[in-house]
């Protein structure tokens, strides 16, 4: 009866019927960084009623990161990023189930970490966790929900193996790959953080049409927005030789 209240707003919009709820509630979507674009995903994914997240960080809560990842507490700072995140997951929404792990993800430990779980959210801010990431994901089969910033600018993409190109596809490696881009402002950080979860929204209750094959753009200097169409490069390092999986 009180999810049923918690989730009232939510069915009364266009569209999100009580089967779309009950598939939210029982998806599992597994959250890579718990800093900028996690704080914001996660925090949607919540009051959305996403029913299972798992959230992987290897980093603890530092001062510096309060201009932008807005999930964490000032009283958090020196504990684990996953468990101040659990922290506000649990106060804002107690039905949602959170599983964590403090690690920091690479080709040896990955495997376990992304069990039972068909779609991940990118929240990683280094250019060598999301290349990654994208290969792990299209080894895997798992629904990617690509998101960046960098400075003023930010981008969202969904990425379906066998039916989308992939990020190597869009946007090719950098050659540095230990770069970090440009921490950016909490505003852009959280639009394109919301942007990435209205995509699981969508992937999840199969409503609308999600970005495939489409690189949405955000320009925070002048708050457009542009989108870009790529198709799969079947010169792809990452995903052209992937259909023996
Ligand atoms: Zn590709």
């Amino acid at each position: 009866m009180a999810q049923s209240i918690r989730y009232k707003r939510n069915l009364e919009q266009n569209g999100i019927t009580q089967e779309a709820q009950e598939k939210l509630l029982n998806a599992r979507v597994l959250i890579m960084g718990a800093g900028g674009l996690g704080s914001g995903v996660i925090m949607n994914l919540a009051a959305l009623g996403v029913g299972q997240i798992k959230i992987i960080d290897g980093d603890i809560v530092e001062e510096s990161n309060f201009n932008r990842q807005i999930i964490h507490k000032y009283k958090n700072i020196g504990r684990a990023k996953v468990i101040s995140a659990k922290d506000w997951v649990q106060e804002y929404n107690p039905d949602i189930k959170v599983e964590l792990d403090k690690i920091k993800i690479n080709e040896l430990n990955y495997f376990n970490i992304i069990q039972g779980y068909d779609i991940i959210v990118d929240c990683f801010d280094s250019y060598e966790a999301k290349y990654m990431l994208n290969e792990i994901a299209l080894r895997h089969k798992k629904v990617l929900i690509h998101g960046a910033t960098q400075g003023f600018y930010g981008q969202v993409t969904t990425i379906i193996p066998d039916k989308t190109g992939c990020l190597e596809c869009v946007i090719q490696k950098p050659k540095n790959l230990k770069e970090v881009p440009l921490a950016s402002l909490s505003p852009v950080v959280n639009t394109i953080s919301a942007l990435q979860a209205q995509e699981v929204l969508k992937v999840i209750s199969e409503i609308g049409t999600p970005l495939l094959n489409k690189l949405l753009v955000f320009d925070g200097t002048t708050t457009e927005f542009k989108t870009l169409n790529y198709s799969k490069n079947t010169a792809c390092a990452a995903c052209s030789n992937l259909n023996s999986f």
